[in-house]
């Protein structure tokens, strides 16, 4: 939806990099509603089921609720989900239910106040979140929560996350931390990996693994023991799932990226904006997707820093 966001999380948008002199993307290059709809109709007509609303901050672009209601009434999108750091959510849950949108995830990366806003770049209060959560959670809307952990960060909140999404019933995915873009200066050594996220949790209540919902999932699935719900981990770094990446991501100008470490995409915008009729786009969409090769998860090890370093795109282009 952007590539703006209210918040500086260290991990995507660094304040050192993306500070005031910053260039974000100017509003004629972004694309429109009308744009959205229309590639969002060809990829129905594709095979496309699932919609995902991202960012930046996508409750930052005025008047989202709008177009979760043009993509609501296209024919054959089953399932509208929308991903945010939930410091809008409160004010506009009611309304992005109401436009028809089926799912958030809210990211929280720890219940700690202090600990919070040092992740976030000094931006946003865990209280706030929360009330967005819960808002969202009252207007109908099913809810997961994203927690990125991050070694030396906020890996001492894994339990205290776990037990309060757990007394709430609400699923808590874990993301080990990722090389996403050039800005964050990832090192391996900052990965809390998935087995050792499950150790901890599992002190709380045995965990059980679950079988994935659907081919592709993203998080691996766990329940409590006790049937008291579920966890999730997102664990691109230990255990790459490449092999069953299902998703095609659109940034904001409107680029096609067929993975989130990839390092170039294709412009659809050029395509909508220079009058092609949906036939072309159609074609040059499929054509990348039977083209795609990408494996950088499943080769990450493999690689040399040279090429981990080449120029990749930034997570707040493409979403998560
Ligand atoms: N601003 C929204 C939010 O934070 O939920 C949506 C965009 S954000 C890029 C999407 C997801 O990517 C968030 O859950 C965020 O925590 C996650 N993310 C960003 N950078 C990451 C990184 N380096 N490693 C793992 N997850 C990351
Ligand atoms: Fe913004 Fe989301 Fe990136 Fe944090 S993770 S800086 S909230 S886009």
């Amino acid at each position: 939806m952007t590539d703006r966001c209210n918040f500086r999380c260290q991990y995507c948008m660094p304040a050192e990099i993306f500070g005031p002199d910053f260039a974000f993307l100017q509003p004629d290059k972004i694309l429109s509603f009308e744009e959205i709809e229309r590639l969002v109709k060809i990829f129905v007509s594709l095979g496309v089921k699932k919609v995902r609303i991202t960012g930046g901050e996508p409750l930052l672009r005025r008047d989202l609720p709008k177009l979760i209601e043009r993509i609501h009434r296209i024919h054959g999108v089953e399932d509208i989900a929308l991903t945010t750091n939930g410091t809008l959510l409160k004010k506009y849950a009611h309304d992005l239910k109401k436009a028809g949108l089926s799912r958030v995830s809210v990211s929280l990366d720890s219940l700690n106040e202090e600990r919070f806003f040092e992740m976030n770049g000094g931006r946003g209060k865990v209280k706030t979140v929360l009330e967005g959560i819960e808002k969202a959670a009252e207007a109908g809307l099913l809810v997961k929560i994203n927690m990125v952990v991050q070694k030396g960060k906020n890996e001492q909140d894994i339990v205290s996350m776990a037990e309060y999404f757990k007394d709430k019933k609400q699923i808590l995915r874990f993301i080990e931390y990722m090389d996403v873009g050039n800005s964050n200066g990832w090192r391996l050594d900052d990965v809390v990996g998935k087995k050792e996220i499950i150790e901890q949790v599992h002190q709380i209540s045995p965990l059980a693994s679950v079988e994935p919902a659907y081919k592709g999932e993203v998080a691996t699935r766990y329940q409590y023991q006790d049937d008291s719900g579920e966890i999730g981990i997102i664990s691109s770094v230990t255990d790459s799932f490449c092999s069953n990446c299902s998703r095609a991501r659109i940034s904001a100008e409107g680029k096609l990226y067929t993975c989130l470490f990839a390092t170039e995409g294709t412009d659809l915008r050029e395509l909508l904006r220079s009058g092609e009729d949906d036939a072309s786009i159609i074609k040059c969409i499929s054509d990348v997707w039977e083209n795609r090769k990408d494996r950088y998860s499943d080769e990450r090890n493999e690689q040399t820093m040279e090429k981990r370093k080449k120029s990749k795109i930034e997570m707040s282009h493409i979403g998560g």
